[in-house]
């Protein structure tokens, strides 16, 4: 049996006809870029995320781009984010100028550790006139946290520390669109906790574009308005440019099409959520939590629907390589994410750091399996899947 790691075609395929409609509309106008479809799509993710503001952009990356654009981060400026995610989060801290400052992660739920981060503070930082400024002398000014494979960092610890530091939290949200987390004042969704939140909409993602978008919420009226000329090359009146920005829009094919599926997101997100939890429940039965280790939960007790979304169905053993070959030779597909911490990409060498300075960074890269998850993946695969991992360590 062939079991994808996701499969997308079930998904188009009842949604075809709403779609094609969606952007018959646009092509008919031949309005492609800054229309009233970006308006509409915007419109709802600020009523789908309860979020003041939405600025769609051209992808996940350029949101997070965007952003620290619009902030004038820079040169001097370092950025705190986890060692373990994808590459854009820590790679748009470089673009601008800015220096990534790496922070190892918590083991069970592969985000951000907070003790980690308050230890870093701690160690290697000191006041200056209320700015946290590193060994390095570089004033750190934003926090980064990413919710990784659809479940939220820890908000609470992450706001207590960037209002204690006076840093601006951004939330790179893209694998978590709909998360929920019961923040301390009261829950609340992922993007909208921080001062920005980024999501992407790459196709793979839990709300996929059919090609590249991503959209940036916010709750300050200046700031989207300033993000909003950013996408747009700074322009304020025509052809006059404020500030130096980008192409970072979003364009009406884009937008149509994610409205449409916009509405069938919770739907999506509760039937991951029932897969995750016959692969959790399967596992058990059979006895093999002892021999891999299975996803947490952390936020269930707080009885909010979304408090895990499943991005991904990630699953740890020391064995992984040969576990991942096992399934390959049976026609499972499953992903690395990610076989390298972001402080050893050779790309930030320049950094200086080694290995061994973020360990769980390192062992998530090197024993995290990915396996097979999306909202219509059937029983029957989920449980050849079982059965494989199973037959692998009898
Ligand atoms: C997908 C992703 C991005 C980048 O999004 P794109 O739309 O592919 O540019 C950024 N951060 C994380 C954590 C992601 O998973």
């Amino acid at each position: 049996m062939r079991v994808p790691l996701l499969d997308l075609t079930e998904q188009y395929r009842t949604l075809a006809a709403e779609i094609r409609a969606a952007t018959d509309q646009v092509l008919s106008s031949q309005r492609f870029i800054l229309g009233p479809k970006l308006a509409e799509f915007e419109k709802a993710i600020v009523e789908y995320c309860d979020a003041p503001q939405a600025v769609g952009v051209s992808s996940g990356t350029d949101a997070l781009l965007a952003v620290f654009m619009a902030l004038e981060i820079g040169l001097g400026d370092a950025v705190i984010t986890t060692a373990y995610s994808f590459f854009a989060t820590a790679g748009c801290i470089a673009r601008v100028g800015a220096t990534p400052v790496f922070i190892d992660i918590e083991p069970a739920t592969y985000n951000i550790s907070p003790q980690a981060l308050r230890r870093y503070i701690e160690k290697s930082c000191h006041e200056v006139e209320g700015k946290l400024v590193n060994e390095n002398g570089q004033t750190i000014v934003a926090l980064v946290p990413a919710h990784l494979f659809g479940l939220c960092c820890d908000m609470n610890e992450m706001v207590a520390i960037a209002r204690a530091h006076n840093l601006i939290l951004i939330e790179d949200a893209a694998q978590a669109i709909g998360a929920q987390f019961p923040l301390e004042t009261g829950s609340a969704k992922a993007g909208t906790i921080g001062d920005a939140g980024c999501f992407s909409f790459y196709p793979s993602k839990n709300l996929g574009a059919a090609g590249d978008a991503g959209l940036v919420v916010c709750r300050n009226e200046q700031f989207a308005e300033r993000l909003r000329r950013c996408r747009h090359h700074g322009m304020g009146a025509q052809y006059r440019h404020d500030f130096v920005g980008g192409n970072f829009r979003m364009d009406e094919l884009q937008a149509a099409i994610l409205s449409v599926k916009l509405r069938y997101l919770d739907g999506w997100s509760a039937a991951r959520r029932e897969a995750a939890k016959f692969y959790t429940d399967e596992f058990q039965r059979v006895g093999l939590e002892k021999k891999i280790e299975l996803p947490v939960e952390p936020y269930r007790q707080s009885g909010l629907s979304n408090h895990h979304i499943y991005h991904q169905y990630v699953i740890r053993s020391p064995r992984r390589d040969d576990l991942r070959e096992h399934l390959a030779a049976r026609e499972i597909e499953t992903a690395i994410y990610y076989p390298l911490a972001l402080h050893e990409q050779p790309c930030f060498e320049y950094l200086g750091y080694k290995s061994g300075d973020f360990p769980e960074a390192e062992r998530a890269a090197r024993e995290t399996l990915a396996l097979p998850i999306y909202p219509e993946i059937s029983r029957e695969a989920q449980q050849y899947v079982v059965n494989c991992i199973a037959e692998f360590f009898s």
